[in-house]
């Protein structure tokens, strides 16, 4: 096993999770996603507010037109009034029929000053006393009918002066002066009128505050009518500013077009208001879609940035991480594993040693001591890093070497029990350990280094017998003179290990 490649593909491993092509795509994947949402949420909002800006906008125009129409009715009703709030007419049609009264003063008005395009005046007993169209007038012309939309409205309109009437001296007048639509006696709505839809207005003839009054009974009433035509449309365009206004009798399938249902008095459905309604909401997208392109842009650029600075903290978070743990694991004087990585590698090969036999080499430099005390500590330090270069290149990456202390040594060698084969190594150990030692002004150190040598698990189980029996062969080595290697003693199973020969004491030079 190549410890120091394990050891490394650790670092690698650790230096893979956190590469920074991992977490900066990790970053703009997220902020892709944020870019994404925040996106949608921005289309979403404007979609919402331009739905809700067309909605709004369409109620506005709807209620604009329910105001010009309601104006409309209120306009025919003034202008009604003016004629039929007078006590000459009272006199002229409600008492004697003055033709020439109607014809040049009353109807004249109503059509060429005022625009009403048809006027009715009905009798008390229903009699169409006068019915006209533009300036053509006819008289006494037929009984109203009860089944003719147009007499609905004079019942509504007889009903109101009933209700609101005040009495005065000898008779009636009316309650009060009608001057908009709004007014209770007057009763107005759509009808259909030759096939035409037409807004009617009625009133009672009445007269003046003053000498005059109506008797009991019904009293004459006004009705004048207003086509639905181009005209009238021209003028609720003008006024609104509607684009395309129209009206139809049967419903467009514009999708575009807002429509307004116009009923008759009676309820029946007479036709639409059409109008191309002018939507907000369209403005809105025009708002919008630049802001999410440019926050979109923004964002990319700030999650670039961001995910940059991330990979770069990244790097130098596990530079930093994987260079503590081999502060961890290594002797910082010699740059050999250090006692811990050891440990580690012991139990490891402990664990596996059923398997594998492995081989455990203890050393200790011989008579350091004197080295520090004649050259001095940091010559001293020169021949630690010396011996490990040389332990390192005797080994190689066949095993793990480790300073596990001042100047003692380990050297951990997996499926290698072989004795020759150790003899050979530890000779070239001791051999090239003894080989002089420049120190920095030029002077020569020379150290000797004793070993001993125990099997797993011949000499031992555990990590405790094992360096145990390993450290008794040291003491042993020592005790015999130094500088040599000793084979552990009085192991049991050597005998019926394969590949290693009978304990034997083994000393060089
Ligand atoms: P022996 O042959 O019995 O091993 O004798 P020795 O002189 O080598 O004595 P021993 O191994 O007991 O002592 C090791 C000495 O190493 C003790 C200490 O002063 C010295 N030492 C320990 N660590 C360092 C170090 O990092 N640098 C230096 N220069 N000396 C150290
Ligand atoms: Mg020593």
């Amino acid at each position: 096993m190549k410890y120091s490649t394990a050891f490394r593909s650790r670092y690698n491993d650790n230096t893979d999770r956190f590469s920074k092509g991992h977490i900066a795509r990790l970053a703009s994947l997220l902020t892709s996603v944020l870019i994404v949402l925040t996106s949608i949420s921005l289309a979403f909002t404007g979609l919402v507010a331009s739905r809700e800006a067309d909605r709004q906008a369409i109620f506005n125009q709807k209620f604009l037109l329910g105001i010009a129409l309601k104006n409309t009715f209120a306009l025919m009703a003034r202008d009604q009034l003016s004629l039929a709030r007078w006590d000459k007419s009272v006199l002229k049609i409600s008492q004697n029929i003055d033709r020439d009264f109607i014809t040049d003063e009353f109807i004249d008005s109503l059509w060429f000053d005022f625009g009403l395009d048809y006027n009715w005046i009905i009798g008390p007993t229903n009699t169409v006393l006068v019915e006209s169209f533009e300036d053509n007038v006819q008289f006494n012309t037929r009984k109203l009918l009860p089944t003719e939309p147009l007499y609905q409205v004079v019942e509504k309109a007889r009903n109101s002066f009933f209700k609101y009437r005040t009495i005065v001296e000898s008779g009636y007048n009316k309650g009060r002066i009608a001057n908009t639509e709004s007014e209770p006696d007057v009763a107005h709505g759509y009808i259909l009128l030759d096939d035409h839809v037409v807004m009617l207005s009625a009133m009672a003839i009445v007269p003046d505050d003053g000498a005059y009054s109506l008797p009991e009974g019904n009293p004459v009433v006004l009705l004048s009518a207003l086509q639905l035509g181009p005209k009238l449309i021209s003028d609720l365009n003008n006024q609104l500013s509607f684009s395309d206004l129209q009206f139809l009798r049967l419903q467009p399938s514009l999708p575009e077009h807002s429509l307004h249902q116009v009923h008759s008095i009676t309820g029946e459905q007479l036709g639409f208001f059409s109008w191309n309604s002018t939507m907000p909401g369209q403005q809105i997208w025009h708002t919008v879609i630049p802001v999410i392109i440019l926050l979109g842009i923004l964002l990319s650029v700030v999650a670039f940035a961001i995910a940059r600075k991330i990979g770069n903290l990244t790097i130098s978070l596990a530079a930093s991480e994987e260079h503590n743990f081999y502060l961890a694991m290594h002797d910082n004087l010699s740059g050999l594993a250090n006692r811990l990585q050891f440990n580690r590698a012991l139990e490891t090969a402990v664990q596996n040693q059923t398997d594998t036999p492995f081989t455990l080499i203890q050393c200790d430099l011989d008579r350091f001591k004197q080295v520090n005390d004649t050259l001095g500590h940091a010559a001293g330090d020169t021949v630690i890093k010396t011996v490990a270069d040389r332990l390192m290149q005797v080994v190689g990456l066949a095993g793990l070497v480790a300073r596990i202390g001042g100047d003692e040594f380990a050297i951990l060698l997996v499926d290698c029990v072989d004795h020759s084969r150790l003899k050979d190594c530890t000779s070239r150990i001791i051999t090239d350990i003894r080989l002089p030692i420049e120190i920095e002004n030029g002077e020569h150190a020379q150290i000797g280094i004793s070993l001993g040598i125990a099997f797993g698990p011949a000499n031992g189980t555990t990590v405790e017998t094992i360096m145990a029996a390993a450290d008794a062969a040291l003491y042993q080595a020592k005790d015999m003179g130094r500088n040599r290697a000793i084979f552990a003693q009085n192991c049991p199973n050597i005998v019926n290990q394969k590949n290693m020969a009978p304990i034997n004491d083994y000393t060089e030079r």
